[in-house]
């Protein structure tokens, strides 16, 4: 079998493999809540039958007119910069769609792991269980931080399934869920092959079914119910309602509006993975999200020590996916999109589906078109580091305790507290959670300082001399003091503990606990454990969680000494 090009269409029918031996080894509580689909469900046999493949739930032989058959989504991308052709899912399966009658929300519903389809290439279509494992909670561990993300339902062990990787490893099935998993390389693909009316049916397709249509898109003027506040920005943070109405009309180009939600939402999604050190490690434009949902865990992980040069992929020695590349390099994939939508967005309003579906529009007239588009991509550019911008001090003005955002925080304070982390050896998260149960009444004096900030140090040590690190954090410590004096005042001391614990997690699933998680279920045959770390993902913030006080602790404890900064590789 060899790889099949699938043209014209952006997905293929395909049945996940029938598998004899499988444990469902945990589900997430949360995800079945927010699919609608009650706990008892764990224990069903048709549910266990369903998530790890093995009975296709949404479609009868029987009755082969009705229902839906499992497909995968055909694209393409840029992996390290570098046009790849068509990927596709290779080893992820689609089985149906579904509305949580509650909340509205739909997701589609797709398997890992579950065997080969047309876009497998040359590989086999497996998971193995450490990637799906780690994936399992992530996801639920970025939701539960507040993070958009594709989210994860079930872990299934198939422990007969010999997966051959770098040794032979057990396989897995995540059942997964996103309210969509297309990616910015489901347009680099049909644009690559200069399929214009594919890319325009996707684009239309995005803005009405994934974005709720058109006119939720900024820049379309709202339709106002009287006397009610429109939340028609549809994100939390961006530029004003003035300047979306925007004077030009590029700005009321409706795939124009597009791209710049697109952009928008992402955004919003890179600056919460600033603000909370997490790195997905692979971002190629097939691994970026037409939503913003933080997708595809691979060699992802948690800031540990904080150092902007730190990437958790192995294989990528230019540090192109490192931490502090992050929102560039998504701004860099977003480009690829904008030409993507090009002559659409330089088009405006005349360019209407007739037209277009009926004569195309002349090559040279295209190209003029993409031209005219290279100034909208450059000013969403600028709405991207806005917006951006806005949502990254908005989480740290939280992390820190602070109640307003000042325009001086940002150097004075953000930009010393992690200088200062990563000269002194810091850990990212828990330097911030540390800091958040520290009563401003014991930042007082320069001893009380000094004593506090050994508080913030790990055990294992530093990077520096403590006397000198103690001295730098005390100096920061006071800044910090006299920032919150300005907000909080006199108030009493526990209300801001508690807000600032609200944003600032206990938990983070970091690489080495993952690590050990994956180790005693692969290898030992525990299977609580999973129960309990999930149990913390899904409730970062709180204290504790009533597994296992020790095991708690431990994993919300200081990294062990080696085992900071690991890297993963891509074999997964
Ligand atoms: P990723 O690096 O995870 O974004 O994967 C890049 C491409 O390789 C995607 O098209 C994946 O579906 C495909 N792929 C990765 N692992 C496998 C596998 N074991 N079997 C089939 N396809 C795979
Ligand atoms: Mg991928
Ligand atoms: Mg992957």
């Amino acid at each position: 079998l060899g790889p099949r090009l699938v043209k014209g269409a952006l997905y293929t029918y395909v049945r996940p493999e029938q598998t004899k031996e499988f444990e469902l080894l945990a589900v997430s509580p949360r995800a079945m809540k927010d699919l609608g689909i009650s706990p008892e469900e764990e224990n069903n046999e048709e549910f266990k039958e369903a998530v790890s493949g093995n009975k296709i739930i949404s479609w009868d032989e029987s009755k082969p007119e009705e229902g839906v058959y499992p497909w995968a989504q055909c694209y393409g991308g840029y992996q390290f910069g570098q046009w790849a052709g068509q990927l596709g899912d290779g080893r992820a399966i689609s089985l149906f769609e579904t509305t949580n009658p509650a909340t509205g929300t739909r997701y589609e519903i797709q398997l890992k792991g579950a065997g080969r389809t047309p876009y497998s290439r040359f590989a086999d279509g497996k998971a193995v269980l450490r990637s799906s494992l780690r994936e399992f909670v992530v996801s639920e561990a970025l939701n539960a931080l507040g993070i958009p993300t594709t989210r994860a339902l079930s872990l299934t062990f198939l422990p007969n399934a010999r997966v051959v990787r770098e040794r032979i490893e057990p396989g897995a099935i995540v059942a997964r869920f996103a309210q969509t998993w297309i990616r910015i390389g489901t347009f680099d693909l049909p644009r690559a092959r200069g399929d214009r009316k594919l890319v325009r049916k996707l684009a239309e397709y995005v803005a009405e079914e994934v974005y709720g249509g058109w006119d939720k898109l900024p820049g379309a003027l709202p339709d106002k119910k009287e006397g009610e506040e429109q939340d028609w920005l549809n994100v939390s943070t961006g530029v004003g309602k003035d300047e979306i109405q925007g004077k030009d009309n590029d700005a009321q180009n409706r795939f124009a509006r597009l791209y710049r939600q697109i952009a928008r939402k992402n955004a919003t999604t890179v600056a919460a993975w600033q603000a909370y050190g997490f790195m997905n490690g692979v971002l190629n434009t097939d691994n970026t999200s037409i939503l913003g949902l933080s997708i595809d865990f691979g060699p992802f992980a948690f800031m540990d020590k904080f150092d902007p040069t730190y990437t958790p992929n192995h294989d990528d020695a230019m540090l192109r996916y490192s931490y502090r590349n992050q929102p560039s390099i998504i701004w860099w994939n977003l480009v690829r999109l904008g030409e993507s939508l090009g002559e659409m967005i330089g088009a405006g309003d005349w360019c209407d589906d007739k037209e277009f579906a009926e004569e195309g529009v002349r090559q040279e007239k295209a190209d003029e078109l993409v031209a005219r588009a290279e100034n909208l991509i450059e000013k969403t550019g600028d709405e991207y580091k806005g917006v951006f911008m806005t949502e990254y001090k908005r989480l740290m003005t939280a992390r820190l305790g602070l109640k307003q955002a000042k325009q001086s925080d940002f150097d004075e304070l953000y930009s010393e507290l992690l200088d200062t982390m990563e000269n002194i050896g810091l850990d990212f998260n828990h330097t911030f959670r540390r800091l958040s149960s520290f009563k401003m009444g014991d930042l007082e004096s320069d001893e009380q300082r000094k004593e506090a900030a050994t508080r913030l140090f790990p055990k294992t040590g530093l990077e520096r001399e403590e006397d000198e690190s103690k001295e730098r954090m005390a100096k920061w410590l006071k800044k910090w003091r006299e920032r919150m004096w300005e907000d909080w005042g006199e108030e009493e001391e526990e209300p801001r503990i508690e807000a600032m614990k609200k944003v600032n997690p206990k938990f983070i699933p970091r690489g080495w606990l993952l690590d050990e998680v994956i180790e005693r279920v692969e290898k030992k045959g525990e299977r609580d454990i999973l129960k309990g770390v999930m149990g913390m993902a899904l409730d970062p913030f709180k204290e504790e969680w009533g597994w296992n006080r020790e095991e708690e602790e431990r994993f919300c404890g200081d990294v062990p000494k080696y085992k900071s900064g690991l890297q993963c590789s891509c074999s997964s």
